[in-house]
């Protein structure tokens, strides 16, 4: 195994508070004259959680915006900021995956300027607003995947234009990450197998990444010890709160690995497919690891017991036949037309391979059993 380069000047800061408890706690963390926008889906509002939150929220005043859709769009997320500025909204909680949590990250951002439109401003008319400040944010993750709750990023989605953006601010870390295990004890498979890939992909990533420092090596490893015995065991035994835990912390350490990191080239693959083909987010940033780990297992394990993790990590991940998954939302040929779409500044660039990567050939290799 090849020695490690020293490692050039570094620094680790995030200031996300975790908290592991009862989402009834809620109610801790704001003041009891708070009016709380509470961002979420309607499967929530079904299930009673919504509930459960106004109602540990005792006091204070809450609003409601439920139409959280997967990858949030930015002209909807302009509509609900325009909707909601008149009502005198003082924080925000996002309850939910990675598009909840990016809803309520952007709505803390863009309820706290009186700028008309303001992501059409940055992001179409290509106009920089100088953040002042947000709005308070607790981040509740109910599936174990996207790391959200710990990261300085939201997702904007421009559907019309067929352009995905990162909202990217220190401000946008939420003030308060609130992990429950039990609110993913109920995700189906799926919703259990996709997040649970993007944890795997922001760990491989925020690993062979050109930003990475001691520290966000040693999260991105932790997050992987605990994923690759957690989300084989949750497929075959969905009920199983330890393992749901182990899971949900692994997706944590992951964000706050790629917190400092950002992702590299398998998300900038992935952005094109989710954004033109509908696939979800995990699946279209996952489908390439096996082929991009293999390449680099060598390089990105610094010992004995690191190479056997990421060999674990590799055949997990090669069982999974991600290939066939995704081929129910996009063929080969429809994925190799998509090259050049798949270059995101700031994302490939921070790939630190042992070589350099051609994207035709990581896509060929990573649907080889679909030929
Ligand atoms: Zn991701």
């Amino acid at each position: 195994m090849p020695e490690q380069t020293p490692s050039r000047s570094w620094q680790y800061h995030n200031p996300v508070r975790v908290v592991q408890d009862s989402l009834t706690r809620i109610a801790d963390f704001f003041p009891p004259n708070a009016h709380v926008l509470l961002v979420t889906s309607k499967g929530f509002v079904r299930r009673g959680m919504v509930a459960r939150i106004q109602e540990s929220l005792a006091g204070a005043r809450s609003t409601l915006l439920d139409e959280v859709k997967p990858n949030p769009d930015l002209q909807d997320l302009d509509a609900a900021t325009s909707n909601l500025r008149r009502q005198g909204i003082s924080a925000v909680i996002g309850l939910g995956g990675g598009s909840a949590l990016d809803t309520a990250k952007t709505l803390s951002l863009t309820l706290s300027t009186d700028v008309a439109n303001p992501l059409q401003t940055i992001f179409r008319q290509q106009t920089n607003i100088p953040w002042q400040s947000r709005l308070p944010l607790v981040a509740i993750p109910t599936t174990s995947g996207t790391g959200a709750e710990v990261t300085p990023f939201a997702t904007v989605w421009d559907h019309a234009q067929h352009r995905k953006h990162s909202l990217a601010s220190p401000l946008m870390y939420p003030d308060i990450a609130l992990l429950d295990a039990e609110l993913t004890l109920t995700l189906p498979e799926q919703e259990t197998l996709y997040p649970g890939l993007d944890t795997f992909s922001h760990a491989l990533e925020s690993l062979w990444n050109r930003n990475a420092t001691p520290i966000s090596r040693m999260l991105a490893l932790k997050a992987l010890a605990l994923a690759v015995k957690a989300l084989p065991t949750l497929l075959n035994t969905p009920s199983s709160l330890v393992n749901r835990a182990d899971m949900q912390l692994a997706s944590t350490l992951a964000g706050m690995a790629i917190s400092q990191t950002r992702t590299a080239i398998a998300h900038a693959i992935s952005y094109p497919i989710t954004t033109r083909f509908g696939t979800p987010h995990g699946l279209a940033c996952s489908f390439t690891l096996p082929a991009l780990l293999k390449i680099n297992i060598e390089h990105l394990a610094s010992n004995l017991t690191e190479k056997e993790l990421l060999k674990d990590v590799l055949n997990l991940l090669d069982n999974l036949n991600l290939d066939i998954h995704l081929q129910k939302y996009i063929s080969p040929a429809e994925l190799l037309q998509l090259e050049d779409e798949m270059t995101t500044l700031g994302r490939n660039d921070n790939y630190q391979g042992c070589a350099p990567i051609e994207i035709a050939k990581v896509l060929r290799i990573a649907t080889q059993s679909a030929h």
